[in-house]
C-alpha cells in the first residue's frame, strides 16, 4: 500500500548540522567537477567529438561538465529507441512503472544535499532555493507515479443491460522533453516522468546551461531500473535536433518549459504535418509570466513588502512565477516602496558555493546578464530607479537587486519578461484599476493579491485572470500537489504541473463497449 503523498520537508539550514551536510555535498561535488559526459541512448553511453561546457554561473572559468551534443543521426537513432521501446513499455503494469519511480525518489532522496549541491555549482543557486529545487523534483516523481496508479483502472462509466462499456487511458506514443534551466532538477524530471509514468516515451533534451544535472538524474533512473530506451538523454542544439525531432513524423507529443518566443516556434512547427506522420502532435508548453502582487489600502503592509521582495528577488527573479510587476493603492504607496527598498538594500550577491551567507547568487549566463542590464537602461528612462541597477560579471554573472518606482503599467518593464531581478511599481486609485492593471500583460502565470478586504479578495478569486493566484502571499513558491502550476494565455497551455490531472496530457482515453 502506497502512503499518501505529502510534500518533501525543505531543510532548515539554520540548523548547524544540516549546513555541515551540505558543505561536505558542495565539497564532494566539487570533485566531480570538470568530468566529461555522454549521451544515453537506449541505455548506451555515447561519446560525441562536439562537446558543450556547461560552466559555474558563479565563476565562469570553473566547468561543471564538457557534455556531449547530439548530431541529428544520433537523435534519430534515439528516436527509433524510443519508438521500439514504447511498444514493450506501454504493455508494463503501471504500478511497476510507479515503482520505478518511487524507487529513483528514494535514492535522490537519500543523496538529496548531493543534487543540491550540483545545481548550486550548475545554476548558481542559493542553498535554499537549490534545496527546493531537489525537494520538488523528489514531489513530482512521487505525486506523478501515485497519479498513475490512481488512473491506471480507467474511470467507471455507465452500461446498459447485456452490454459492458469501459473507459480506460493508454499513452501516446514517443514525447520530446524540452526541459529550462531555471528549475534544472524540478521542472526536468518532472516533465520528464510525468509523461513517462504513464507509459510513453521520453527523448529528453536538457537546458543547454545545466545539462550535468540530468545527466545525474539520468544515472538514477537507470540504476533504479528503468529499462533502455524509455528514456533517452540528448543535450544538443535546437537548430541542430530540436528542430529535427519537433517536425519528426513519429513525435506524438512535445513537452516544453521556457521562454514564450521559443514555446511559439515549436508550437508552430509542431502544427506541420509531415509525411508519413498521423497524428496531430499535442503541444504542452510552460512559458513566459509578468506576475504582479496587488497591494491593497488595508493589507499588512510588512506583509507585503515581505511578498513582494522574496517573489522579486528569490533566485535572482529567475522564475516565471517571479514578481517583477507591483500595482500599490496610491493611501499606501510611498510607503511600500520605501519599505521594499529598505529591505531589497540589505540583500546580499554573490556566489552561493563556499558558504550560505549571500541571499543572491548569479543569473544564468552572459546572454541573461546582457539581458537584464539593457532592461535596466530602459527602466531608467521609463522610471525611477530607487536601487540596484548595477552588474559585475568579472567571475560570475551577478546583478544586484533592482528596484524602479513609477512605471506606468504599460511601459516595456512592466510588460515584457525580463526574467531577472528587476521590480516595477506602479499606483492606483481604486482596487478596480488594481485589477485592471494587474491583468493587462498578454501573460496570466502567477499573481497575488495582499489585502484584508475580504469583499476585495473574492472580486479578485472572479477577475484577476491568472493561473495560480494566491492571496496574503508571495506569488512564487508553488507546492506540487498543492498549488498546481500553470498559466493562461501566453503563458502557455495552463497545464498544470503538479497538479491532479496532469498526466493526462499524455494519455487518450479509449472506450471499449462490449455486448453480451
Ligand atoms: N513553480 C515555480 C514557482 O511556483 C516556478 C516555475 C518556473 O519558474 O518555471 O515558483
Amino acid at each position: 500500500m502506497v502512503v499518501p503523498y505529502r510534500h518533501e520537508p525543505f531543510t532548515d539550514f539554520t540548523v548547524e548540522e544540516n549546513r555541515k551536510e551540505y558543505q561536505e555535498a558542495l565539497d564532494y561535488v566539487k570533485t566531480q567537477l570538470g568530468k566529461e559526459y555522454p549521451l544515453i541512448i537506449n541505455g548506451e553511453k555515447v561519446f560525441t567529438d562536439k562537446k558543450s561546457t556547461s560552466e559555474n554561473p558563479a565563476n565562469h572559468k570553473e566547468v561543471v561538465g564538457y557534455v556531449s551534443q547530439c548530431t541529428q543521426e544520433l537523435s534519430e537513432k534515439a528516436m527509433q529507441a524510443a519508438d521500439e521501446a514504447f511498444n514493450s513499455w506501454k504493455k508494463w503494469d503501471p504500478a511497476a512503472r510507479a515503482n520505478i519511480i518511487f524507487r529513483a525518489s528514494a535514492m535522490i532522496r537519500r543523496r538529496k544535499h548531493e543534487f543540491s549541491a550540483w545545481l548550486t555549482y550548475e545554476a548558481g543557486k542559493p542553498w535554499k532555493e537549490a534545496d527546493a529545487d531537489t525537494a520538488e523534483a523528489i514531489d513530482f516523481l512521487e505525486y506523478y507515479a501515485r497519479q498513475i496508479l490512481r488512473l491506471k483502472d480507467g474511470i467507471p462509466i455507465n452500461s446498459r443491460d447485456g452490454e459492458n462499456n469501459q473507459f480506460n487511458y493508454i499513452p501516446l506514443g514517443v514525447g520530446i522533453t524540452i526541459s529550462p534551466w531555471n528549475f534544472a532538477f524540478a521542472i526536468m524530471a518532472g516533465t520528464t516522468v510525468g509523461p513517462m509514468v504513464a507509459g510513453n516515451t521520453v527523448l529528453l533534451k536538457p537546458a543547454r546551461t545545466t545539462p550535468v544535472i540530468a545527466y545525474k538524474f539520468m544515472e538514477v533512473l537507470l540504476e533504479a531500473g528503468l529499462p533502455e530506451g524509455v528514456v533517452n538523454y540528448i543535450p544538443g542544439s535546437s537548430r541542430e535536433i530540436g528542430d529535427y525531432l519537433v517536425d519528426h513524423p513519429r513525435t506524438r507529443f512535445i513537452n516544453f518549459t521556457g521562454s514564450k518566443a521559443v514555446g511559439l516556434r515549436i508550437a508552430e512547427r509542431a502544427s506541420k504535418v509531415h509525411e508519413g506522420q498521423i497524428w496531430m502532435k499535442r503541444m504542452i508548453s510552460e512559458m513566459g509570466g509578468k506576475d504582479t502582487i496587488i497591494v491593497d489600502n488595508d493589507a499588512d503592509l510588512e506583509l507585503a513588502a515581505e511578498a513582494i521582495t522574496y517573489s522579486a528577488f528569490g533566485f535572482s527573479g529567475q522564475k516565471c512565477s517571479a514578481c517583477s510587476r507591483v500595482i500599490v493603492h496610491k493611501d499606501v504607496y510611498d510607503t511600500v516602496v520605501d519599505k521594499v527598498v529598505e529591505r531589497t538594500k540589505k540583500l546580499t550577491v554573490g556566489p552561493t558555493f563556499h558558504d550560505n551567507s549571500k541571499f543572491m547568487g548569479p543569473v544564468n549566463d552572459q546572454d541573461a546578464f546582457d539581458k537584464i542590464l539593457d532592461y535596466v537602461e530602459i527602466g531608467k528612462k521609463e522610471g525611477k530607479l530607487m536601487t540596484g541597477g548595477t552588474g559585475d560579471n568579472s567571475e560570475g554573472y551577478f546583478i544586484q537587486p533592482t528596484v524602479f518606482a513609477d512605471v506606468d503599467s504599460k511601459s516595456r518593464i512592466m510588460q515584457e519578461e525580463i526574467f531577472g531581478p528587476v521590480v516595477g511599481f506602479d499606483k492606483a486609485e481604486n482596487f478596480d484599476e488594481m485589477i485592471e492593471k494587474a491583468n493587462n500583460t498578454e501573460y496570466g502565470l502567477t499573481g497575488a493579491v495582499i489585502s484584508n478586504n475580504r469583499a476585495h479578495l473574492e472580486q479578485a478569486r472572479e477577475d484577476f485572470h491568472v493561473g495560480n493566484l494566491y492571496f496574503n502571499r508571495g506569488c512564487t513558491a508553488a507546492i506540487v500537489g498543492y498549488h498546481p502550476f500553470g498559466g493562461f494565455n501566453m503563458s502557455g497551455t495552463d497545464s498544470k504541473a503538479g497538479g491532479p490531472d496532469y498526466l493526462l496530457h499524455f494519455l487518450q482515453p479509449k472506450t471499449v463497449s462490449d455486448m453480451f
